[in-house]
């Protein structure tokens, strides 16, 4: 769990160093096994160290080692320049920027044992199934989250939506429905399912869930899959989706994708008061490769007075965990335990459902 040396660059710096060596390299095999490299370092529990030389390649393992020895990450920077020689200059992306290594997330969580830990959260926020692009059944996440401890679980599964044709239609939604009150009979008194659903927020901020269909659903979760345009601040297409009567919580509201894309320009300090007056909760996902928001947002929807939900957006059930990093930022942004939606029992989620 623990760094291995104290004077050693933490997981996700010598990640970043690999990340940021890769983009010097042409297309091709090195740059793939930095890569690989950077992705193990970023992804251990254990010494990165470790990871990043377990499958290198015989001509990356010096460097990995040489970069690991680095004392400090300033020492780190400076080998990083000279191992770039002529390669350039090394960069740190945007779409990178305040992501948790996995052993940073790790390190919080320990260093704080009387806050929002995974294993205290009641309701497990947001996962999908079969049903849309999972790959458990709803009864064997269901199982999963109930071993995790939870005692309530929101599913989420995609609608299907201008764009997503592997995601619910009306009547899958009623189908998943008889589904969730047949296990809710049989196992609701150890793990109630609440069922929700995960709709698009289209280009101009309307949401692609017609009212008849909305209202089946006992939770709403609007986010955006598409359409990030860079160049465009975001913050009345968000806006709009707040305000559309029937959304109960604003999913991954960046968008970003480590290494991929920075995710939506907005006035987040809009989109988060919004998100206040109209009761939408905002949510920290977990997923790693999202993380988002991250801590600073997080910062500004906590003095925005949001209230949140921590979602491992899990696809599978060993995804299940990615709620830890959703915790960890959550500390870090210093998230108080009663704005969390689903660290509470599910009588009190109930009543801030039907209160809206
Ligand atoms: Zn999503
Ligand atoms: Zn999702």
């Amino acid at each position: 769990m623990r760094r291995s040396h104290p004077d050693r660059p933490p997981n996700g710096a010598l990640a970043e160093a690999l990340f940021a060596l890769s983009e010097l390299e042409a297309p091709g095999e090195r740059r793939v096994a930095l890569l690989k490299a950077g992705y193990a370092a970023i992804d251990t529990t254990g010494a990165a160290r470790q990871a990043a030389l377990r499958d290198a390649p015989p001509w990356l393992k010096p460097l990995v080692s040489q970069l690991a020895d680095c004392r400090g990450e300033g020492a780190l920077q400076a080998a990083v320049q000279r191992l770039a020689n002529a390669g350039g200059r090394p960069r740190r992306r945007g779409a990178r920027d305040r992501f948790l290594a996995r052993a940073e997330a790790a390190e919080i969580l320990a260093s704080r044992p009387d806050d929002l830990l995974p294993q205290r959260l009641r309701g497990a926020f947001h996962w999908h199934t079969r049903d849309s692009d999972g790959r458990g059944t709803l009864e064997a996440m269901a199982r999963a989250c109930e071993r995790r401890g939870a005692t309530w679980a929101v599913v989420t599964d995609h609608s299907k939506g201008l764009d997503v044709a592997s995601g619910l239609d009306r009547e899958g939604v009623l189908l998943q429905r008889k589904r969730v009150d047949s296990w809710n009979a049989r196992h609701g008194d150890d793990l109630h399912l609440v069922q929700g659903l995960e709709v698009e927020v289209l280009e101009d901020g309307g949401v692609d869930v017609p009212h008849g269909e909305r209202g089946e659903i006992e939770c709403v979760v609007a986010a955006v899959h598409r359409q990030f345009d860079p160049d465009r601040d975001q913050t009345e297409r968000l806006l709009r989706a707040i305000a559309t009567p029937g959304v109960h919580a604003l999913a991954h509201p960046r968008g970003r994708h480590f290494h991929q894309r920075p995710g939506l320009r907005a006035r987040w300090e809009l989109v988060f008061s919004a998100c206040t007056d109209h009761r939408v909760a905002v949510e920290i996902n977990g997923f790693p490769r999202r993380q988002d928001l991250d801590w600073e947002l997080g910062r500004l929807a906590v003095e925005a007075g949001c209230d949140f939900v921590l979602a491992s957006d899990a696809h599978a059930a060993s995804h299940l965990e990615f709620d830890a990093y959703a915790c960890a930022i959550a500390i870090k942004a210093g998230v108080p335990h009663e704005r969390v939606l689903n660290a509470g029992q599910l009588d009190a989620f109930a009543a801030w459902i039907a209160d809206r």
